[in-house]
């Protein structure tokens, strides 16, 4: 059959002809015949097919194939596809170790529950709840923009894009487009591992969530810093208790980068950039305290010529202009971009296009 259904002998009766060849007539399908042997279904099925106009005898044909010969080639990849389609639907490492990613992380149970829940795409989003039959606007609460699943709630949304990039983990969401949480965490787990930053992750999007429906049902914004501030909060509190552990831990492992604070009476300003491909900017600065607590968040896009080094500047130069007018003084600097660092270091003038 044409979709690839075949149909089992016992469902065709008994005095029905036995070869293709039976059913037409003159070089046109026999309908009554047709009618009389198969279901409505089949029969129209078998009537879409177009007739030879020639009266080629009857032969067995490979449907993996064009011109429905059998090749070697051809039945590798079938049995390859298949093979495939199984692993897909039964055991899939990724999501098992994500499961153990969540459920071992410092977070507490509600803020895995979620986690989840997003994986299985069952967190109550209107888009899903729209998709369950609920009457209900399934455009996102906060934008207004796009149906709300739980990829645009969680991610994509331009409300919620900046709690990302703000927070230590500095994830600049939007510019891949993934189908799914699931398979956007995949991703992530191949470049994130450590369970320190996973617990970040996972409180964030707690954070993210409260947030979404504090707008929902109390039509209450909360300030994106504030929630940062929470969720970096949560995760302290949980391994205040295994911190020791962390120093102790055995130094030969991977180094990795970690976020330094100030000295007491100092704030740090944390300011990066991206560049995009129209040549604007994405700018952000994060402002923290001697304990780690953020103070004030940016974030911008501003027209540019797609060059780093000036959209790092101009990155910098707003978040020190923010903290100065939030009131904050003794102001550290930090950023990733040696060649400004440098500049800013000479403190002199130069015909750049950074002076
Ligand atoms: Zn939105």
């Amino acid at each position: 059959m044409p979709n690839g259904r075949t149909l089992p002998r016992e469902e065709i009766g008994e005095n029905v002809p036995r070869k293709v060849s039976d059913l037409i007539d003159n070089g046109y399908w026999n309908r009554e015949m047709i009618h009389e042997c198969f279901s409505p279904w089949e029969a129209e099925q078998i009537m879409k097919i177009p007739v030879s106009k020639y009266a080629l005898e009857d032969r067995w044909a490979w449907k993996h194939t064009k011109n429905g010969d059998f090749t070697v080639r051809s039945a590798y990849f079938v049995e390859l596809k298949a093979r495939s389609n199984q692993e897909a639907s039964t055991s899939n490492d990724k999501p098992s170790v994500l499961w153990q990613n969540v459920w071992t992380t410092n977070t507490p149970p509600k803020m895995r529950n979620l986690g989840w829940k997003a994986l299985h795409d069952v967190v109550p989003v209107r888009g899903n709840l729209a998709r369950r039959g609920m009457e209900i606007d399934a455009y996102c609460p906060l934008c207004g923009e796009e149906v709300e699943t739980v990829m645009h709630a969680m991610v994509y949304c331009r409300e919620v894009q900046p709690v990302w990039y703000l927070s230590p983990l500095r994830l600049e969401v939007g510019s891949t487009k993934y189908a799914s949480f699931m398979d956007w965490c995949c991703e992530l787990l191949k470049i994130k591992g450590s369970k320190e930053w996973w617990s970040i992750f996972w409180s964030l999007l707690w954070g993210i969530w409260l947030r979404r429906n504090a707008w929902v049902f109390k039509r209450r914004k909360l300030e994106i810093a504030v929630v940062i501030r929470r969720a970096m909060n949560t995760v302290s509190e949980f391994e205040f208790a295994s911190e020791r552990r962390v120093i102790e831990r055995d130094n030969s492992s991977k180094p990795e980068q970690v976020w330094q604070t100030p000295g007491c009476g100092t704030y740090k300003v944390n300011s990066d950039a991206a560049c995009f491909e129209d040549g604007s900017y994405g700018i952000g600065g994060i402002m923290r305290d001697h304990e780690g607590d953020v103070m004030v968040a940016m974030c911008d896009r501003t027209q540019g010529n797609g060059d780093p080094e000036v959209a790092e500047a101009l990155a910098a130069r707003q978040a020190l202009s923010i903290a100065i007018d939030a009131g904050l003084r003794n102001l550290v600097l930090e950023m990733d971009c040696i060649k400004l660092v440098r500049h800013l270091k000479q403190q002199k003038m130069e015909r750049t296009l950074i002076e």
